[in-house]
């Protein structure tokens, strides 16, 4: 199981090397909240091979944060590869110990930091469902997503974060006999979306309330959540939130080499991230991890380095295309996929990128023409011939996706390149006037077949 947040240094030292020492606990993410926990934190992710970290500043810290304090925290984020997420951060406005204002504050900057690091976000949110939320989106978080830590609010709340890409991690709290509300809620979470933590020191689940918490409780949330799932043993508990913690965090994992590069007929295929900020309704990665295509495995654990990529890549121009592929949007990347493309177009490669379209969610217009002279091709998935379509089909986290990628489309023409709309031939979709509206905004236009998943 992975213990997806605990306070490692605030435990008794016994509780402490109870918990290294358990067997049952394959990771521990251990949080640091303020400049001194953090330190701790850090040294205990440094020491201890299964333990990784988060570190960021609390919302009850926020009146005593700094200028400064930011620019520290992203040099050990960046120095420190056992960090593998900014947090907690976020708003309470149950307790209240710092200025509203303030704790916003302190929540935006940091998510911003996140997605410059493109780390994801550990999020503590209390009494604030609605002012957490309208800052995620206003600050774009879900391009790096997170986790939405001791979950404890409503079902609308648990399902906008979902639905925003964020995971849902429950900790004792759902043993509490009170809680049978939230117990509701837990039912209803996606499993895909499913973490579980204990909080540490902290709320010590039922059987053993009173105590000091530790992680090595951690079963007693895990045995709680599969009573609440139907048809889920605690193997499957302990498997699901695994998976998905490994995904979030980039832990990594299985030992199974990640498939940074891979050649199917001819051409190179760079898969150089698997996040995504679309979930489309018939995507693989959505739904399954562990999915091949053409025989490769194409989840990566972790995003690669450009190096990395290079290295794989040898001599490009033997292949007839190399293609950013679309199991992840790989203009997240965009520094790394200049970097790359350059690279292999000094070396002579053709390219293309397959893309969701949505770039200028989070760049501005004038960067495309930064990978002009680079990019031969770009496929963009169109999927849709309206907006009403696209939102049912491709399920975008924010309003005016649609708008975004016919934009995109139009812009890309406008600058000279390639372009061709790509639709899936998904249920529902009018093959037949998506093409046309490819064609109305200058694209060429190809149809693709769904292969179901099951
Ligand atoms: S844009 Fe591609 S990778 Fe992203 S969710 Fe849709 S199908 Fe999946
Ligand atoms: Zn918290
Ligand atoms: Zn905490």
């Amino acid at each position: 199981m992975i213990d997806t947040h605990c306070h490692l240094d605030l435990l008794k030292e016994e509780d402490l090397r109870d918990t290294l020492q358990d067997k049952s606990l394959e990771y521990l993410l251990t949080i640091g909240y303020d400049r001194k926990t953090i330190k701790n934190a850090l040294k205990l992710s440094q020491e201890n091979p299964q333990v990784f970290c988060a570190i960021g500043f609390h919302p009850h810290e926020a009146d005593r944060v700094k200028e400064e304090d930011f620019e520290w925290l992203k040099t050990l984020a960046k120095e420190n590869p056992k960090v593998k997420a900014l947090g907690e951060m976020g708003l309470d406005f149950y307790k209240d110990y710092s200025d509203r204002k303030k704790q916003e504050e302190v929540f935006r900057r940091q998510i911003a930091l996140a997605r410059e690091l493109g780390l994801p976000i550990v999020v503590h949110s209390r009494e604030a469902e609605e002012e957490t939320l309208r800052v995620l989106k206003e600050e774009k978080a879900y391009e790096v997503g997170g986790v939405m830590h001791c979950f404890t609010g409503s079902y609308q709340f648990m399902k906008a974060c979902a639905d925003l890409g964020f995971y849902i991690s429950y900790s004792g709290i759902i043993t509490y006999p009170n809680a049978q509300k939230l117990r509701e809620v837990v039912k209803r979470t996606p499993t895909y979306r499913l973490l579980i933590e204990t909080d540490a020191p902290f709320l010590a689940p039922q059987p053993v309330r009173g105590k000091p918490n530790k992680p090595t409780y951690l079963r007693y949330v895990a045995e709680a959540v599969a009573q609440l799932i139907p048809n889920t043993s605690f193997d499957d508990v302990d498997r699901m939130t695994s998976e998905n913690a490994k995904l979030l965090f980039n832990l990594l994992c299985d030992g199974r080499k990640d498939t940074v590069t891979y050649v199917i007929n001819n051409k190179l295929y760079i898969n150089l991230t698997n996040k995504c900020n679309l979930h489309c309704t018939f995507c693989q990665r959505e739904r399954e991890r562990n999915f091949m295509v053409k025989g490769y495995w194409v989840w990566v654990s972790r995003d690669p380095s450009v190096e990395e990529v290079i290295r794989e890549i040898g001599d490009p121009s033997r292949y007839e295309e190399v293609v950013f592929c679309g199991y992840g949007e790989p203009t997240l990347r965009f520094s790394a996929l200049k970097d790359i493309a350059r690279w292999v177009k000094e070396r002579g490669g053709r390219i293309r990128v397959d893309t969701n379209g949505l770039m200028f969610t989070f760049l501005p217009k004038e960067r495309l023409k930064e990978l002009k002279g680079l990019v031969d091709v770009w496929s963009v998935s169109l999927n849709a011939p309206d907006k009403e379509t696209y939102n049912k089909v491709c399920r975008p986290a924010e309003e005016g996706a649609f708008e975004k990628v016919l934009e995109f489309i139009k812009e890309a023409v406008r600058e000279g390149f390639k372009v061709v709309a790509t639709a899936v031939d998904y249920e529902g979709v009018d093959m037949k006037r998506t093409e046309e509206l490819a064609k109305s905004l200058g694209a060429d236009f190809r149809g693709r077949i769904y292969e179901s998943v099951g």
